[in-house]
């Protein structure tokens, strides 16, 4: 137990520093007051407490020890090293080379490690004491100093994972932003230091492309003047000497007592910003396209309903989008035909088609009854588009091809009619007679026949009323023959002054009644030229299509040589 413990002062030590000693008594730190020569000359409660631990304390010696000394046994009996380098400090402090020395020490305590604070400082006045001499327990700071940067580290790890760069806006004096904190991401956006920022934002406007450096600046100082979010996007220009697009976004929120601060990032936004160039081009190409392409195009939902069409498409079809919109494909107006004219059910459109089946219908003709004109005639490919799997809405195109096809038409007409009597020509007679012969091999029951004419004397008619009154007699000729046929026989002009009739269903002996009928009538109706009669006769070949016959040259042969026997029996006559 030592002097001060009970009270009185101990041998030697001047009143004085014993009553300040004891006054320190309430502070929480170990204290004790040495000498010049370094010997205590008082301790402090929590430093002789400290004093009568077992294990090797810092704060080892009584009032009246050499303190140096003490220790120095102390860590010869195994104490702890851990404050050497202290000592030699306290040394230079009580030889007055220094003030004050102080160090974070590592001690081992009863409890395990412990930090203290070993401080040592000078003491000025007159008098025996020439330093102070401190011990903190600092375990506790220290623990949360260390939790607290450890935890400061995996924030700032944290962030400067993330793309961009991270900052934090607080206001300056003047109300003006000033950059708190920023993230090292700031480096690889706006080629700046992230120090430097914080101690110059201005540097980063300045990174911009001339052109943004003023709005940028602007929006920032705004968004703190007012207290609101910040959200920006302008370009940098890199080293490389291309631009970056870069988005600030940045939330103001409460900071501390009666401040706010701004927590938000700066993201490169190129990629993105390039990618909204392209679509917004292609959008426009496209609609473009959409509007003055000549191709008709619709688009119809799942059920086929009608829900944009384009200008093409409501020129073709002869009605504005409102009347378009919400028809389906199996509405009865459309009418719709096959190229062959049979009728064309809706849920057989093509787009109905693309719908159900999910795959492309390509190159379909449908005729389309449009309200301005009798039928337009389209040629229409569907396209299915789905989402997710599921069929969403079909886009159909369509080209009018009213025009090519009644051209097509009519030269396809062209190419089977005989210019001067306008009937069949010797190509189209020919297909017809084929294909009967195709149905007479297929049901051998059935009879058909075939006439083989040829105008008597006919060069007489050119020689003596010249070629255009021949001509007028050939014209006369197909006009009464084409009177006399039915419905289902065909008539064409395979040469010269020499046609062919087909009589489907007709036997031989049909045929020949027929011929002669043909023959008679033709005799007793001349033809008018110049306002004179000119008549004249045929003779006609007549001949079965028979089912054995290989093709339809057997036939006219027959006929051929039966008309030459009615040639040779005299001429305006008829042999089988
Ligand atoms: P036949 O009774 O033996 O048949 O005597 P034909 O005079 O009719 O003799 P042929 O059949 O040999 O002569 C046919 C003539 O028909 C020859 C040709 O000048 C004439 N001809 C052929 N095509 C035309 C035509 O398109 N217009 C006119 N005007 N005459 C034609
Ligand atoms: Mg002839
Ligand atoms: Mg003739």
């Amino acid at each position: 137990m030592s002097a001060a413990q009970d009270g009185s002062p101990s041998g030697g030590n001047p009143v004085g520093v014993v009553a300040a000693a004891a006054a320190l008594d309430v502070l929480p730190g170990a204290l004790a007051v040495l000498d010049a020569a370094g010997v205590i000359l008082a301790t402090n409660r929590s430093w002789r407490e400290c004093d009568v631990r077992d294990d090797g304390a810092p704060c080892c010696g009584r009032e009246g020890d050499g303190y140096v000394a003490a220790w120095d046994r102390a860590r010869a009996a195994g104490g702890d090293a851990g404050l050497g380098g202290f000592i030699a400090q306290l040394s230079d402090v009580l030889a007055g080379r220094c003030d004050a020395v102080g160090v974070d020490a590592p001690l081992r305590g009863r409890d395990g490690p412990r930090w203290f604070r070993a401080a040592a400082t000078r003491c000025a006045g007159p008098g025996p004491a020439a330093a102070v001499v401190s011990f903190d327990d600092v375990t506790v700071d220290r623990h949360e100093r260390d939790a607290l940067r450890r935890r400061a580290d995996l924030l700032q790890q944290f962030v400067d994972t993330l793309p961009g760069a991270a900052f934090r806006i607080v206001r300056g004096p003047r109300r003006e932003p000033r950059f708190e904190l920023v993230s090292r991401g700031v480096r690889e956006l706006f080629g700046v230091e992230a120090g430097d920022v914080c101690a110059q934002p201005s540097l980063l406007a300045e990174r911009l492309v001339e052109a943004d450096r003023a709005a940028f600046t602007a929006s920032l100082e705004r968004a703190v003047a007012d207290g609101s979010d910040w959200q920006h996007e302008f370009a940098v220009a890199t080293a490389a000497g291309a631009r970056r697009q870069v988005r600030a976004a940045a939330r103001v929120a409460p900071d501390g007592e009666d401040g706010i601060a701004w927590a938000g990032v700066f993201t490169d936004v190129t990629q993105r910003k390039e990618y909204e160039a392209w679509f917004l081009d292609s959008v426009s190409k496209f609609r473009t396209l959409y509007e003055t392409s000549p191709t008709g195009v619709v688009y119809q939902d799942a059920q086929g309903r009608i829900t944009d069409a384009n200008p093409a498409a409501q020129r073709i079809l002869g009605l504005s989008l409102s009347q378009m919109q919400g028809r389906s494909s199996i509405d009865p107006r459309w009418r719709t035909l096959r190229e062959d004219g049979s009728d064309f059910p809706g849920d057989e459109h093509p787009a109905m088609v693309a719908l159900r089946t999910g795959q492309p219908v390509r190159n379909v003709v449908m005729g389309v009854s449009v309200p301005s004109r009798d039928r337009a005639w389209i040629l229409v490919n569907a396209i299915p588009i789905s989402r997710d799997g599921r069929i969403e809405f079909v886009y159909a195109s369509f080209e009018d091809i009213t025009e090519r096809r009644a051209l097509a038409n009519e030269l396809q007409h062209l190419a089977l009619t005989d210019a001067l009597t306008g009937l069949p020509n010797r190509r189209s007679i020919l297909q017809r007679v084929e294909s009967e012969h195709a149905r007479v091999k297929r049901r051998p029951e059935i009879h058909s026949s075939v006439l083989a004419i040829d105008l008597d004397e006919f060069k007489r008619v050119n020689d003596e009323l010249g070629h255009a009154a021949g001509d007028a007699v050939l014209r006369h000729f197909a006009d009464v023959a084409s009177g006399a046929i039915r419905r289902a026989d065909a008539i064409g002009r395979s040469g010269g002054e020499e046609f062919l009739v087909l009589l489907p269903d007709t036997s031989l002996a049909e045929a020949r009644l027929f011929a002669e009928r043909l023959c008679r009538a033709v005799a007793a109706n001349p033809a008018v030229v110049d306002g004179k009669p000119v008549a004249f006769t045929i003779s006609i070949g007549v001949a079965v299509l028979a089912p054995e016959d290989p093709g339809i040259d057997a036939a006219f042969a027959r006929a051929d040589r039966a008309l030459y026997d009615a040639k040779r029996a005299g001429r305006n006559t008829v042999r089988p």
